[in-house]
């Protein structure tokens, strides 16, 4: 559904991205490790194009996003707003920080990309956010405000608010990183529920145990490359690089 070719980004001098491919199949699910700094947020911000890319070449569902541009170097491309605004539909992310509305209900939060992006009539929008509230357990909080809501329940709300928009892939990045122990199961049990849904999704998290469990496939990254991917038994278990062997140690 993904397609992922030679991807490279710079920020001014810094080659955060240095060459990534991959494939994404439909159901995929995939983790994503590596230590901080080593370019993850930023590869997922590059899947929907909230990062341009600044060379190589993504394509969804075969069909390349931008179009090439510039004489010397035929791996640049340029993006038009339209093209970037159906990619965001068809790409959803979570956030670590939930990043909702603060000023509005949850309900409100979860009908917005609906009624802006989509540009459906608010009876409908209010109909498909309710539904994506009750599937994350939390249609009787609709009126609330995300300040009134534990940061288990705000992350749920992000999760129905990205889900509402009925992307094609879901982007998670870190998104029970910054909640309290006790509250991260609820939120993995909701990625669990997409899971099993046969969603296609990747995930950055440091819940080794979570992605062995829940991914079919895991990248380790490191300064902005793959540098080993695999099953999650190649992977957690068997890796066969020193680096990942180390970070693996650290985390369990
Ligand atoms: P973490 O685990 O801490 O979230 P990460 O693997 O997600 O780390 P990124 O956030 O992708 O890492 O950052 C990779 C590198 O790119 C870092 O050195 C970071 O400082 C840099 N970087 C990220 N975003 C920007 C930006 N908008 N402008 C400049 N540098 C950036
Ligand atoms: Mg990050």
């Amino acid at each position: 559904i993904l397609q992922i070719r030679a991807l490279h980004k710079w920020f001014g001098d810094l080659h955060v991205l240095r060459g990534i491919d991959l494939d994404v199949q439909p159901g995929d699910r995939i983790a994503i490790l590596g230590a901080s700094g080593s370019g993850k947020s930023t590869f997922l911000r590059c899947l929907n194009f909230m990062e341009l890319p600044s060379e190589g070449e993504i394509s969804l569902k075969a069909r390349p996003i931008g179009r090439p541009s510039g004489q010397g170097s035929a791996r640049q491309r340029s993006y038009a707003q339209a093209e970037l605004c159906e990619v965001r539909k068809s790409v959803g992310m979570v956030f670590q920080q939930f990043n909702l509305f603060p000023h509005m209900s949850v309900l409100a939060n979860v009908m917005e990309g609906l009624l802006t992006v989509l540009r459906q009539p608010r009876e409908e929008a209010r109909r498909r956010a309710l539904l994506q509230l009750e599937k994350v357990g939390l249609a009787d909080k609709a009126t609330a405000f995300p300040a009134q809501l534990s940061g288990g329940q705000q992350q749920r709300v992000a999760i129905a608010r990205a889900l509402a928009m009925e992307p094609e892939v879901l982007l998670f990045d870190e998104p029970t990183s910054s909640l309290d122990p006790e509250l991260v199961g609820e939120v993995l049990g909701v990625i669990r529920g997409l899971a099993e849904e046969g969603r296609t999704m990747l995930l950055v998290t440091h819940e080794l145990g979570f992605a062995y469990h829940y991914a079919n496939k895991i990248l380790f990254l490191a300064d902005g490359q793959i540098h080993e991917a695999g099953t999650p038994d190649q992977v957690l278990k068997h890796p066969q690089k020193e680096r990942t062997q180390r970070f693996i140690e650290r985390f369990t």
